[in-house]
């Protein structure tokens, strides 16, 4: 499931292709679900509309019409945005396209049918059910570990909580607790105020590098993210702990193991990552 890097990874491909300055002709619905079963209503609210800027809030990719009004695209487990010159109709696997005026069609290709196109109203308040993006530059060290401080929960559940900070999924939060030596269960208001500032810093460390080397791709199925046929993702080569279970961690040599932490698998270093026995007290020290 694409995360902040992999979705900027692509945001960053479509504005270099000129997306933001194309104009919509016409819409094509393959599956209706896509659009919320209302086929008529997406057709009407982007036929005959320019596409004035690509952007991204956490894992959202968002089309900024002319009017201002967004359009998000959630890619979800196999969304992916291809170009072709082709009639939609004919290509396997083509969920929703869009007519670009002289540019043929962008088509959002989704083998397992989980992806979701919103407009409108609903866009809107999709966008406003989001927490701050983990690149907002007005996203502090300071803010951060204030959230931390103020709610009690498992740290990688928060981490994953969309609505509190937007962007992270299950890899770049297994790598930036490692990085960070934070024990993923440990409660969040225990972490205390300086390690959160680490934390920080190493989820932003693990975003930054993910998008350098254009996203993760973790195996070879139609429903591994890639942003196009020629541009492979190479962050998968630079992960620590996910997916590395029974190898040796890189800072220490303990083996990484495998818990489950809300119903999400999750990769650790039991040693780096020691979970503090000392609740309530923060570890600033180590
Ligand atoms: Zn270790």
């Amino acid at each position: 499931m694409p995360e902040l890097p992999e979705v900027e990874t692509l945001r960053r491909h479509l504005a270099a292709v000129g997306l933001g300055g194309s104009r919509i002709t016409s819409v094509y619905v393959q599956w209706p679900r896509t659009v919320f079963e209302d086929v008529h209503g997406c057709t009407r609210a982007l036929s005959q509309r320019a596409i004035t800027g690509v952007e991204r809030h956490g894992k959202l990719l968002l089309l900024r019409l002319s009017d201002d009004s967004p359009v998000t695209i959630h890619l979800r487990m196999s969304g992916r945005i291809v170009f072709g010159a082709e009639s939609p109709e004919v290509t396997p696997y083509v969920r929703l396209a869009l007519s670009l005026e002289g540019a043929g069609w962008m088509c959002l290709h989704d083998p397992r049918k989980f992806a979701r196109v919103s407009w409108g109203a609903r866009a809107s308040e999709q966008l406003a059910a989001q927490g701050t993006d983990l690149l907002s530059p007005t996203l502090t060290e300071a803010a951060f570990a204030v959230e931390l401080a103020r709610r009690r929960r498992m740290i990688k559940a928060l981490l994953l909580d969309q609505s509190i900070f937007a962007g992270l999924g299950n890899i770049y939060t297994d790598e930036a607790l490692w990085s960070a030596r934070i024990h993923p269960e440990r409660l969040s208001h225990t972490i205390g105020r300086e390690r959160s500032r680490v934390l920080f810093r190493a989820v932003r460390s693990a975003l930054y590098q993910g998008i350098r080397h254009g996203g993760t791709a973790l195996g070879s199925g139609a429903s591994n993210f890639r942003v196009h046929e020629t541009a492979r993702p190479a962050h998968q080569a630079y992960l620590n702990v996910f997916r590395r279970t029974g190898m040796p961690c890189p800072r220490c040599g303990a083996t990484i193991a495998r818990i489950v932490v809300g119903q999400r698998s999750t990769h650790l270093c039991p040693v780096c990552q020691a979970f503090s026995t000392t609740m309530g007290v923060t570890d600033d020290s180590t």
